[in-house]
């Protein structure tokens, strides 16, 4: 076990020019973005220009190759800025990009990976269905064969990116009875492809720069090129992905909480009350030391798990039991751990700024309202603690 860690200067480097964008180009546009809850295309297609939708990629498919740690890096960033780009950018790299890189074949990788690496297309991650949440594996949009084609119908909703995504990581039932045991495979689904439809975008409470659809599939024909994996083996490509997702989820959590507890922190030395600023009361000055206490430790969570993914590589066929387990326990518990405490810090902070923190379109007031969700996507944090437990009563502490 690795406990040591320390940023290369590239990676310093890498913070710094991530930071900088994003200060100068995506934080000017949020406040109108939230209002008007609409996709950032324009930020969007500047990261792009970038790097910043493939830097986990190696760089021989179009990536910044920059490894996970690297990755997590631009998530706290991101978090610390705008919780939407950073699920833009999550849900077209963790979700989109990782089960190409680690399950496509060269054919695919080339095809798929290295154009959605690149910034040229837009990728998004569907396995929920309307009666298929946390119970993921029991998928009934249905994959049927027809000679060597696939033919695809049913309904998935809450995709992200579904409304502007030119390819879809899609799950689908080549056998709906054996569920994830062999019943699930997971397909490359081009949304220009005939019988694709995107149907309802749901209004929500944060994240308004995101679109969640609905996608509705009409007997969409695929070949066999854009099965991904094997035939059957869908859901370990889901779980793969979703194992970095909760860890990069855990690296925006840390960039939430780090705004957060700094916006508190300014409005307590300027904020006077009775005479003094409200940072000369212990109460508020405990507030804040809980919340740097969340942000350190989660620092060390956080990357360790992105340090250990990049350790284990992208191919899971040389992974041991021990090292698959390992790390699905450990994404189980930062994203666990970031989330709920994001959701602490977060609504703390909010409390510093008395009135003002719930008043439309101050940063905490945002904040809070993007922050909820963390808690339920990626797996809501019940079935972390079922992922967490069940690991532990199997292999101990
Ligand atoms: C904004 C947004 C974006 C999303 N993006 C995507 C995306 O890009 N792709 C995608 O595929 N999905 C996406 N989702 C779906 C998301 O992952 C699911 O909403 C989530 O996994 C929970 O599923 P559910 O909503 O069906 O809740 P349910 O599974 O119905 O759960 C309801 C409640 O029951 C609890 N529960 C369920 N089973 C158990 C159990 N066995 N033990 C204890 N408690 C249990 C849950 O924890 C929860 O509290 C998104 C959702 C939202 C809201």
């Amino acid at each position: 076990m690795a406990i040591e860690f320390a940023f290369s200067a590239d990676q310093e480097a890498f913070r710094s020019a991530v930071r900088s964008f994003l200060e100068k180009e995506v934080a000017p546009i949020v406040p109108e973005m939230d209002e008007r809850e609409e996709f950032p295309r324009a930020t969007v297609a500047k990261m792009q220009a970038e790097g910043y939708f493939g830097v986990p990629v190696p760089e021989e498919y179009g990536g910044l190759g920059l490894g996970k740690v690297g990755y997590c890096i631009l998530l706290e960033e991101l978090g610390k800025v705008d919780a939407s780009h950073g699920t833009i950018v999550g849900a077209h790299t963790s979700l989109g990009t990782t089960p190409l890189l680690y399950y496509g074949t060269e054919e695919q990788k080339r095809r798929w990976l290295a154009p959605a690496a690149k910034g040229e297309k837009l990728l998004a991650f569907s396995l929920t269905e309307p009666g298929s949440g946390s119970d993921s594996g029991a998928v009934h949009t249905a994959a049927e064969r027809s000679g060597d084609d696939w033919v695809v119908t049913g309904d998935k909703i809450y995709v992200t990116n579904g409304r502007e995504a030119d390819t879809v990581v899609l799950m689908a039932g080549n056998d709906v009875k054996r569920g994830p045991n062999g019943g699930v495979t997971a397909f490359l689904v081009d949304t220009n492809l005939p019988g694709f439809k995107i149907g309802r975008c749901e209004k929500k409470m944060g994240l308004h720069g995101t679109s969640t659809a609905e996608l509705v599939l009409d007997h969409v024909t695929l070949g066999p090129e854009r099965v991904l994996g094997e035939v059957g083996k869908g859901f370990p490509v889901a779980m793969t992905a979703l194992d970095v997702g909760r860890v990069s989820l855990g690296a925006a959590s840390l960039g939430g909480i780090e705004a957060a507890t700094s916006q508190a922190l300014e409005f307590a030395k300027n904020r006077t009350q009775f005479g003094l600023p409200i940072s000369e009361y212990e109460v508020i000055q405990f507030k804040l030391a809980d919340m740097a206490m969340k942000a350190e430790a989660l620092r060390y969570l956080v990357y360790h798990a992105a340090e250990h993914q990049d350790r284990l590589g992208t191919d899971p066929a040389r992974w041991t039991r021990l090292e698959r387990a390992q790390k699905t326990r450990e994404s189980a518990i930062v994203k666990c751990l970031a989330s709920e405490w994001a959701g602490e810090v977060i609504d703390e902070a909010l409390q510093i700024h008395g009135g003002l923190g719930y008043i439309r379109g101050t940063p905490i007031e945002r904040a809070y309202r993007d922050a909820r969700i963390s808690e339920i996507f990626e797996g809501t944090n019940e079935i972390q603690r079922l992922v967490i437990s069940r690991d532990l009563l199997s292999r101990g502490l």
